[in-house]
């Protein structure tokens, strides 16, 4: 190293020195519900999580999602976003939330298109993340106002009738269009669930066995909302290989168990 100035190759003031360099603009992970019509531009990043994680007690549907269950949704919501946080930080990566329009998820609660977006804005400045805005219906992605971000539902509102074949636990760090295209050509379209975070929310002291209800109360839903979805036949696991392979590999031990429950359909790709 003798020919090269020092400034130029120690650490200090440029990448390795931990602070963010603002001027650059970095990739995001959309945190985005589960819905299989939404749809995503190149670059994007996708942490699927039904309805963002949005609740709301006493109205809705009680039979399907009763206030018990939108209860174990608020007790991991505030480890669940910090994990997701830390896992999107492991690939370089912020994370944005969103809402979009027609959300079952929502609508389950009783919670109207009208609130939907300043709800789910107030939740996510409560657990201390950035909201992006409400996924427009549209017949492709359209820009979020942030660089290199844009999504669509391609569902109108008032069309409640979902068509999703599959429904894909992604692992491995998030999933992007165009895999979320392969997979749809191979097992028909798939709502997208985020288990991405299991590992990092174990580690800080996250309730593992609620953090797995809440992901089987997000396939219940999905199976509630879309007619023709079994989940006994169209459980895929996704591994993108983004994250560290332990963390992948510990995210994927997590559904070692639900292999017994779901038999053999758990398929693995
Ligand atoms: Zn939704």
């Amino acid at each position: 190293m003798a020919g090269i100035p020092r400034a130029e190759w120690e650490t200090g003031d440029g990448s390795f020195s931990g602070h963010e360099k603002r001027e650059i603009p970095r990739p995001v992970v959309l945190v985005a519900c589960m819905d299989e019509a939404l749809s995503y531009g190149p670059g994007v990043q996708v942490a699927g999580v039904a309805g963002s994680g949005i609740t709301q007690l006493g109205g809705g549907n009680q039979e399907m999602f009763p206030d018990s269950k939108r209860a174990l949704v608020e007790r991991v919501r505030p480890k669940l976003f910090r994990s997701l946080d830390w896992a999107a930080s492991q690939v370089g990566a912020g994370l944005e939330v969103t809402s979009h329009v027609g959300c079952g998820w929502a609508r389950m609660q009783g919670i109207s298109d009208r609130v939907l977006e300043k709800v789910t804005g107030q939740m996510v400045k409560a657990e201390g993340e950035k909201y992006l805005g409400h996924i427009p219906f549209a017949d492709s992605p359209v820009d979020s106002g942030k660089p290199g971000v844009a999504a669509a539902i391609l569902r109108s509102p008032s069309d409640h009738h979902h068509d999703a074949k599959s429904i894909v636990l992604t692992i491995g760090g998030f999933i992007t269009q165009d895999e979320i295209n392969e997979l749809s050509g191979e097992f028909g379209k798939p709502f997208i669930i985020s288990a991405d975070w299991l590992d990092y929310f174990a580690r800080i002291g996250g309730d593992v066995r609620e953090a797995r209800d809440f992901i089987k109360l997000e396939i219940d839903v999905a199976c509630g909302i879309c007619q023709g979805l079994s989940e006994t036949n169209s459980l895929r696991i996704y591994e993108a290989g983004r994250l560290d392979f332990r963390v992948q590999s510990n995210n994927s031990d997590y559904f070692r168990g639900w292999e017994a429950v779901y038999s053999s359909f758990l398929g693995k790709l």
